[in-house]
């Protein structure tokens, strides 16, 4: 629980949060770089102008503020700086900010689940934004954010464990950290079986494949965090973000292909932010499962 702030002192966390958001999404943009290409984020250590390939310099690395200080074209070639560099900081800095806001100080998580959401939705993020140019979802960002899920899981079990909406159970072995482990675990398997559940009767019915394996990592990845409630909530989320773009897609410029994880990451987000009111939708079907299974 954060402690209750003045006014003043909350406009400069928020201040913080944009800027700390900023400068990981510097941060994504090497990785939306490099990962599909099949180079490593570490080495080299220094990025380079992808025309002219010189060393950025570190005062032209600053986020945001250098791109529109060099009016968006490299200080050795002049070749143009992609506008994805300042719009994915900006951007990861507004989620972080919103974050901070939303679960910060109006809900009272904590700062460990703070910083669980905060990588989430880098990952998110990162992973949309390949996908958009791609039409790929890298593993290193799916399975490192799996495995990442269920370490935050057994470490910070009330992710997982309590009396909340988005919570799975208040107790089940009596020792937290396992409960965590265990919801973790049925929150990933949960939620990756719910694509290919509906895939699977997509393609019966329809005869056709309406989702790729990307979609099944990115949802075990979320049931491993959040648990198999927010995970539901983002399925079926994502459907309703994206006719908000695909229909317009389709009638306009006839467009059949688009990536799918943007729109996931946006329902996640969602789901994410606003945890404690979604899942209390699900409070009937929860009802349910527990009269089959206990
Ligand atoms: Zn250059």
């Amino acid at each position: 629980m954060l402690p209750a702030l003045s006014p003043l002192l909350q406009l400069l966390v928020l201040v913080w949060a944009f800027a700390l958001g900023c400068v990981v999404g510097s941060f994504l943009n090497v990785v939306i770089w490099r990962l599909p290409r099949g180079l490593t984020i570490g080495r080299p250590a220094r990025s380079v102008c992808p025309n002219c390939k010189r060393v950025i310099r570190w005062y032209d690395n600053i986020p945001l503020l250098s791109f529109a200080l060099l009016r968006r074209r490299c200080r050795d070639c002049g070749a143009p700086i992609a506008w994805r560099y300042p719009l994915v900081e900006g951007l990861t800095g507004l989620v972080f900010a919103l974050l901070v806001y939303r679960q910060g100080m109006q809900v009272g998580t904590g700062p460990g689940q703070l910083v669980i959401m905060a990588l989430v939705a880098s990952l998110l993020i990162a992973g949309s934004v390949i996908d958009a140019e791609w039409f790929i979802i890298p593993d290193e960002i799916t399975l490192f954010g799996l495995l990442s899920g269920l370490a935050a899981s057994v470490a910070l079990p009330g992710l997982h464990v309590g009396a909340a909406s988005y919570q799975t159970f208040q107790s089940l072995t009596g020792l937290r950290h396992l409960d965590g482990l265990i919801a973790s675990l049925i929150g990933a398997v949960g939620g990756g079986l719910l694509v290919i559940l509906v895939a699977e009767f997509g393609r019966l019915v329809f005869r056709r494949e309406a989702m790729g394996f990307g979609d099944v990592k990115v949802m075990a990845m979320l049931g491993a965090f959040f648990g198999w409630k927010v995970a539901m909530v983002t399925f079926f989320l994502s459907p309703f973000v994206g006719l908000a773009y695909g229909i317009p897609l389709l009638v306009i410029w006839d467009e059949h292909v688009m990536p799918y994880i943007p729109f996931m990451g946006i329902a996640a987000l969602l789901a994410m932010v606003f945890r404690s009111s979604l899942c209390a939708y699900l409070e009937p079907l929860e009802y349910l499962v527990r009269q089959v299974v206990f």
